[in-house]
């Protein structure tokens, strides 16, 4: 695997000096030479958009802002304060960077069309801005003279520059989704719940994905004026944000192959057309035909539809050797007998509103044994669930894991001391295949952040092994059925080495044969000393695998201990069957 990848940068490396030395001693007019700069430079800025759009699935409005940064930057400190092109482009990114970083961390807490708004709003003021402070950005004349680095003068020279930081960036965007913060990008764009749970700190990687974007919108903006010697306010509106947006689109979101593809074409396509100008509006008629066919027939755009149509043909080959035996349970730091349970709930509760979900409920869950939480149908057993993963903060009460208080740990933290869970309604990552999904899991969970890619692979091939589905470790999680994605959230979170696994109704939804699969693979985990708390409605289920029960009505904790006694409970019977008249429905 690292040959093979030593080999493909050698290769690129390859292709791309051919390419540099191409566009900078092959002859060309300058006509052809400002398309070349143009597509190189807003490609940088397109690639920005890969990463936060992309792999991490949020939005951002205002490239053209940070493009504008990188540019007036380059503009001012060349023109203006007599700085080396060097200099300024380098503070131009630093500009860029520490404004995506601000805007990201004091708005990716909200979700989509809030950000969107958050975005747009933050380019209005840049281009009111632009416009308006004349004393320093002299405003709508735009900034002129723009010099370019001693060794780089001659507008080929320059072309050759922004092509090769293209090809640099480029290549480092290429790799970026099968890196640690990639995968975590990925997974937090298609499951955001997931990917916290799966241990991954949401917030940190959505801040990282918005600055990585705004400082290749800098950059990209930085060589951009360098190109063009001169700069104003018009090239860094909203509507260009639009353009990025649509050549990033175009192309294919995921992959800076379709964001050159995308940026190429949305900069040619005018340009080819334009000899239509007999008939005015014509060309631009065409041009938002072409786009909207595009749009409609690719949705992944261009290189999405390429690259689908190359994975089904050439899936990627099956694993040599056997997979390995998967270790469920970490070595333990202690082994005294009275050590703390495993998990200890004190007085928990969690109101939404008025509703009382979970009220005061406290009960412990052994090292080694298989507890269960049951009760009727909004109950308040998946809220408490919830309140133990860290998807929702505890209205009143304490968690402890391990004996240490996880009360305030936010989901992912929680995950990497120990917690693993699996969700009511699966949440997988949707986009990725199995052995994906499940080396999200091993790589974010904790235990295993400084092992190599590789040993990571191979845990998750033997959690994909321990639950049945290793042979068909390659396919997308999309096509399996219903059953299966259930076992593969089990491997994801098995994959991350817990202390105690939570499972919100496994068998939910499962028919009888799935049910027996299920029985007989917990019975596995729990025959390998892994503790496990388990909510089902499956009554032959959980007796079958509990020594232990709660159970919940009303948020209240009615009943715990030990499974069979618990079972024979009047209060537990008239719960489940509904002997009092306003008893809740069980189903
Ligand atoms: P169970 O998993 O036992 O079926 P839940 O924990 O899902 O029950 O729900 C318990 C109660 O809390 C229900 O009355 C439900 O309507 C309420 N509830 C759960 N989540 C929320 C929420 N996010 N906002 C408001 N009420 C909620
Ligand atoms: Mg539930």
């Amino acid at each position: 695997m690292t040959r093979r990848r030593l080999l493909g940068t050698l290769g690129f490396a390859a292709f791309a000096a051919l390419v540099v030395a191409m566009v900078t001693l092959v002859p060309m007019q300058d006509y052809t030479m400002h398309i070349l700069v143009q597509t190189a430079t807003f490609a940088i800025a397109v690639f920005g958009l890969t990463v936060v759009l992309g792999l991490c699935g949020q939005i951002n409005l205002a490239q053209a802002a940070f493009f504008g940064f990188g540019a007036y930057a380059v503009g001012l400190g060349t023109a203006t304060l007599h700085l080396n092109f060097w200099v300024a482009l380098v503070m131009g990114a630093g500009v860029a960077v520490v404004m995506g970083a601000v805007l990201g961390m004091t708005t990716l807490r909200l979700g989509g069309h809030y950000l969107a708004m958050v975005t747009i709003s933050f380019q209005q003021i840049v281009t009111l801005i632009m416009v308006n402070w004349i004393p320093v950005t002299r405003g709508p004349d735009g900034v002129g003279g723009i010099e370019r680095p001693a060794l780089f003068q001659s507008s080929q020279a320059f072309l050759g520059v922004c092509v090769f930081a293209m090809a640099l960036v480029g290549y480092i965007v290429w790799h970026l989704p099968n890196t640690r913060l990639g995968r975590a990008m990925r997974a937090v764009r298609d499951n955001e719940l997931a990917a916290g749970v799966a241990g991954v700190n949401v917030y940190k990687v959505k801040v990282a994905a918005f600055a990585l974007s705004a400082v290749l919108g800098g950059i990209g903006g930085g060589l951009f004026a360098g190109g063009f010697s001169y700069v104003s306010p018009d090239q860094f509106s909203f509507a260009e944000s639009i353009v990025f947006i649509t050549m990033t689109l175009l192309g294919g979101v995921s992959s800076p192959i379709g964001a050159l593809i995308g940026t190429a074409l949305l900069i040619v396509l005018p340009e080819s057309l334009r000899f239509m100008k007999s008939v005015p509006g014509l060309y631009l008629a065409i041009y938002g035909l072409a786009i909207i066919l595009i749009i409609r027939y690719m949705q992944d755009g261009i290189w999405g539809f390429v690259q689908d149509r190359v994975r089904r043909l050439l899936p990627p080959p099956p694993f040599a050797g056997a997979p390995a035996d998967l270790v469920v349970t970490p070595p333990r730091t202690q082994s005294s007998a009275n050590e703390p349970p495993v998990l200890e709930v004190q007085h928990l509760a969690k109101h939404f509103g008025g509703v009382k979900a979970v009220d005061d409920i406290s009960f412990a869950v052994r090292r080694g044994s298989v507890h269960a939480l049951i009760g009727p149908n909004g109950s308040g057993k998946t809220t408490t669930l919830n309140v133990l993963s860290g998807i929702y903060t505890a209205t009143a009460g304490r968690v402890l894991l391990g004996g240490s208080d996880i009360t305030a740990l936010p989901a992912h933290a929680r995950t990497v001391a120990g917690l693993g869970r699996t969700f009511q309604n699966i949440r997988l990552f949707r986009s990725m295949s199995a052995l994906e999904n499940v080396v999200i899991g091993a790589e974010q969970g904790g235990h295993h952040a400084e092992v190599d890619h590789a040993a990571l692979v191979e845990r998750a091939r033997a959690a994909l092994a321990f639950v049945g589905l290793e042979a068909r470790c390659h396919q997308l999680v999309t096509g399996f059925s219903y059953g299966h994605q259930r076992l593969i959230e089990i491997a994801r979170a098995l994959a991350g080495e817990p202390t105690l696994l939570l499972l919100d109704e496994p068998a939910a939804g499962l028919n009888s044969s799935e049910k027996l699969g299920l029985l007989e693979l917990l019975q596995r985990i729990a025959a390998k000393g892994l503790t496990i708390l388990i909510i089902d409605h499956d009554m032959t289920l959980v007796t079958k695998v509990a020594q232990h029960i709660t159970v919940l009505n009303f948020g209240r904790c009615i009943a715990d201990g030990v499974a069979a006694e618990v079972l024979r409970q009047p209060d537990v019977i008239a719960a489940y069957l509904g002997s009092e008249p306003d008893a809740p429905a069980f189903t």
